[in-house]
């Protein structure tokens, strides 16, 4: 196939361009006079452009949020969209994370693989079709988002001025493609507190987890007793029955509980251990009834426990497409008068916001407890026999060979922030997913492969 051949004869300059936007260190920094997520990333999205216009693209800069590579004729567009910001490389790298070396027929650097590589795998994808001189009905935008790490705002910025594609990809993910992705809702839930204890026993704080989107891995509480040891003798109490991770030893005039869980993804708290719900269990165990804090916890023990799908909470969601709903406690903070857990429920992708909060509320009710800070993002879904579904998963199977059938996730993918769009690769099936890791790469040739599906994709949606 043509696409095939000038992908080949383009080889060297897509890895040559790759390099060259992946030695601009693009973290967001604070913002100056146009450059709204600082100097980094301002750098980084000229660059793009500055490619796309040797290509021969037409190109356009809103405003330092977002810009565009474009090609073709007609009204309506087809959008990939991709991000030029990276995460913070941290420590620990073999090789620079800035210089882009080549080892082994890998590129290492910061934004190899999310997402500078794919993006530009697209862009070539795109000049292919261009030095072909195939026709197309409508036009093709490359989009070079540059916030998506920290929280999409350019989308939004770009949405207020442009309308949004009818149909398209982010080369954000993974392979074959994702079809569906969750709803997913972060929010607190907070009480006032008019007593945290007795005479005898105070709870003078709790705290623990780090991010709602994480099952928690450690909890601590500090309490106070009249009698010195009776909380150590409770906890010994309480082990002879549960097999939990929890110690305690004595700080001034406390005793401090540390809880030991394992940590997980959010999306799937039942590969975790939640070390806040274990410790929750025990502080039932002390003799605290009729305090606001022991009805607090009480509540969340009879109506969560240890499970991970809201059973109990009645918002127990399910649906062939994504699965079950799955409900994470992933933080708890308590200070004098007042406790806040912090929640992360994602729901399955043919059920509504309301679906889940309706049943959520009824459960609150009588309890004081309020609903605070919610953030909600809808779920993303196209039916399997949804012409962009479709004409994405041929393009991989005749281009791999392979038929692999398409994925529905408990994540949010890029996709959820422009309409019509679906995340399609870059990480193949069985390929280690090195976004965020030290040493992240990506092997030349899956950036090549990379470029010839993107090529036949965007031919298919715009021909
Ligand atoms: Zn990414």
């Amino acid at each position: 196939m043509i696409l095939n051949r000038k992908i080949n004869e383009l080889k060297e300059e897509l890895i040559e361009s790759t390099q060259e936007i992946m030695r601009i260190k693009s973290v967001e920094e604070e913002a100056k006079e146009g450059m709204p997520f600082g100097e980094g990333v301002s750098k980084a999205l000229e660059c793009a452009l500055k490619i796309s216009r040797r290509l021969g693209f037409n190109t356009k800069n809103l405003d330092g949020y977002v810009g565009y590579a474009e090609y073709g004729e007609g009204d309506e567009y087809i959008g990939i969209l991709g991000h030029l910001d990276v995460v913070p490389e941290g420590d620990g790298w073999k090789y620079p994370p800035y210089a882009a070396e080549i080892h082994e027929g890998k590129i290492y650097g910061r934004g190899a693989l999310d997402d500078k590589g794919p993006i530009m795998a697209a862009l070539y994808g795109l000049k292919a079709i261009k030095d072909s001189n195939l026709p197309l009905s409508k036009k093709v935008r490359v989009i070079f988002g540059t916030n998506e790490e920290t929280g999409c705002k350019e989308m939004e910025y770009y949405l207020e001025r442009e309308k949004p594609p009818v149909a398209g990809f982010t080369p954000d993910a993974e392979y074959p493609l994702i079809y569906a992705e969750k709803g997913i809702t972060s929010f607190d839930l907070v009480k006032d507190l008019k007593s945290i204890g007795t005479e005898d026993l105070c709870i003078k704080y709790i705290k623990g987890g780090q991010r709602v989107n994480m099952v928690p891995d450690y909890c601590e509480v500090g309490i106070w007793s009249k009698e010195k040891d009776f909380v150590i003798k409770a906890l010994e109490k309480f082990k002879q029955t549960n097999e939990f991770n929890l110690t305690a030893h004595i700080k001034s005039d406390m005793v401090v509980i540390k809880s030991i869980g394992v940590s997980a993804h959010g999306s799937l708290p039942e590969l975790g251990v939640n070390a806040i719900m274990q410790m929750f269990k025990f502080l039932a165990f002390l003799p605290l009834e009729d305090t606001d804090i022991y009805k607090y916890i009480d509540f969340f023990n009879k109506h969560v426990g240890f499970e991970c799908h809201g059973e109990s909470f009645g918002v127990a969601l399910e649906d062939e497409e994504s699965g079950k709903l799955s409900f994470n406690i992933g933080t708890v903070e308590m200070e004098e008068n007042k406790i806040s857990l912090g929640l992360n429920l994602r729901y399955p992708v043919t059920y509504t916001y309301n679906d889940m909060i309706v049943p959520f509320e009824k459960t609150l009710e009588g309890t004081e407890i309020k609903i605070e800070n919610m953030s909600h993002m809808a779920p993303l879904y196209f039916p399997k026999d949804h012409e962009l579904i479709k004409t994405l998963l041929n393009v991989y199977t005749e281009q791999t060979g392979e038929r692999k059938e398409p994925l529905a996730i408990g994540g949010g993918t890029y996709a959820k922030e422009m309409p019509n769009i679906v995340a399609y690769g870059p990480i193949f099936p069985g390929k280690p997913d090195l976004d965020h890791q030290v040493n992240e790469y990506i092997e030349i040739e899956d950036l090549v492969m990379n470029a010839k599906i993107y090529a036949h994709a965007i031919y298919e949606l715009a021909k």
